[in-house]
């Protein structure tokens, strides 16, 4: 007699969809080192790269001590 039968119930399936990963989590408060690429201040500390949009007009000149940046 054969007995073998994969099942897979439907609640098994619902546990690979959540994406409340808490490694992901971005914490904009953080300190970021800076660095300007073009009208781009780029972010080069952080695992995830991101980058905040400050225009051509501004010249990144460095950083505060808590790691806000210094505009010309
Ligand atoms: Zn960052």
């Amino acid at each position: 007699m054969q007995s073998k039968r994969l099942r897979v119930s439907e609640d098994q399936l619902s546990e690979r969809l959540d994406f409340d990963n808490p490694q992901f989590v971005f914490k904009p408060n953080e300190q970021h080192e800076w660095r300007q690429q073009g009208p781009y201040l780029i972010c080069k500390s952080c695992d995830i790269q991101h980058a905040v949009y400050i225009g051509m007009k501004k010249k990144l000149i460095g950083l505060e001590e808590d790691g806000k940046p210094i505009f010309e």
